[in-house]
């Protein structure tokens, strides 16, 4: 059969694609360390697996309004005032099936063809697909490692166009885990505003922020700000609730309600008992997310460490999230068994073949100097892992 254009434009997403050949490997026996995954190691919180299990007994188990119960979204509500100041009202959130989700359908509702949307890299993998898939054109905006991954508002103010239609912005950074400081942030912001473009901004790893750092949404940044402004967040990273597909958007109503509509006539409401589960999530304590962030934190030190004490490699000091984005460059040009390591792809190949460490190619997030290892597994694994790594490369000395 002849697939779509669009089904053929299509790239599958490169870090299901490590973590699947990482199990692969893993079944036919191979001992391997997976430093692929996006997502907590952590398992989700017992309260929320209990009032799950409740709305199940409760019969909670029917379609449910498309854009989400009244409950959830009033729980969202309650966190961004109470976390952030900040007032929506139920009108403005609509919630969907994960953070990805909605940003598929905000792109869907935002962007017409020919469109252009900034996104700054290193990105996140969908972004630029899921521009594409709507007919728009990604325009890729660089940050450099000298500059901590950060934008360069001067930078950004070139890459705009009278067809730009909006800024991604992603803060904690996946893949970089660079963040913004409101002075920044407002430095930013201001170029968007002065260019009426619209701000979507992905504050997923908004909880997981280290060196006591504390996280501005763009929104609590101005009434006009806000305005300007699509949210997005949701359970997954914050809660280690992947699996139950929750996320949010929080914004302007019109564009909240073409979002529902297009939910409505595409997936219809999100699982009724993962949106009860979410209820639970936002509403319960939040002392363990605190001290799994202090987990992360622990490893970030170490993983960091570790990394730049290999010859070849640098390592950014992220400030929240939960990978690492060492310079893996040193090693392009080395040779082994007849092949030469010319590309992140190819390191990445070495690390997992040699090492028997899975590891994402930077090249998948728009930099190829790169490679993504995620520490959201245990200490155990990443000394393991980092000795595994250091040992393969140390044959190149
Ligand atoms: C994980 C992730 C998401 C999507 O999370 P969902 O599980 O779909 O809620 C969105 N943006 C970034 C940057 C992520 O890392």
């Amino acid at each position: 059969m002849k697939l779509s254009t669009r089904a053929r434009r299509l790239k599958p997403s490169a870090t299901l694609t490590i973590t699947a050949k990482a199990k692969e490997l893993k079944s036919q026996g191979v001992d391997v360390i997976g430093f692929g995954a996006g997502e907590p190691d952590f398992d989700s919180p017992d309260h929320v697996k209990e009032y799950a299990i409740k709305a199940i007994r409760d019969g909670l188990t029917k379609y449910t309004a498309v854009g989400g119960i009244d409950e959830l979204k009033d729980s969202i509500i309650g966190r961004l005032r109470e976390d952030h100041g900040l007032v929506y009202e139920r009108s403005e959130i609509i919630v969907s099936i994960g953070a990805k989700h909605s940003l598929y359908n905000l792109t869907q509702v935002l962007v017409d063809s020919r469109d252009e949307v900034i996104v700054p890299a290193p990105y996140w993998v969908s972004y630029p697909e899921q521009i594409t898939l709507a007919e728009g054109t990604p325009i890729i905006l660089e940050t450099s490692e000298e500059n901590g991954f950060k934008i360069d508002p001067v930078e950004l103010k070139k890459h705009i166009t009278p067809s730009t239609k909006a800024l991604i912005l992603n803060y904690p950074s996946n893949p970089t885990g660079a963040t913004y400081n409101e002075q920044e942030l407002r430095a930013i912001v201001q170029v968007a505003m002065d260019a009426g473009i619209v701000i979507i901004s992905d504050e997923i790893y908004e909880k997981i922020l280290y060196n006591g750092l504390k996280h501005t949404p763009v929104a609590a940044l101005g009434e006009d700000i806000k305005k300007a402004t699509i949210l997005v967040n949701g359970v997954s990273k914050t809660y280690s609730m992947t699996g139950w597909r929750i996320g949010y958007a929080a914004g302007d109503k019109e564009v909240i309600s073409a979002m529902s509509k297009l939910q409505g006539q595409s997936t219809s409401n999100p699982t009724s008992i993962s949106q009860w589960a979410a209820v639970a999530a936002f509403s319960g304590p939040h002392d363990e997310i605190v001290r799994r962030t202090g987990e992360f934190e622990e490893r970030k030190n170490y993983i960091v460490q570790r990394l730049n004490t290999i010859p070849g490699i640098s390592c950014f000091s992220p400030q929240g999230a939960f990978y690492v984005f060492p310079n893996v460059s040193g090693y392009y040009g080395k040779e082994y068994d007849g092949k030469m390591i010319k590309d992140s792809l190819d390191f990445t190949e070495y690390i997992l073949v040699e090492a028997k460490v899975a590891v994402v190619p930077g090249v998948a997030f728009g930099s190829d100097d790169h490679v993504r290892i995620s520490y959201a597994t245990s200490m155990e694994d990443i000394v393991k892992g980092m000795d595994r790594v250091e040992e393969a490369l140390s044959r190149f000395d």
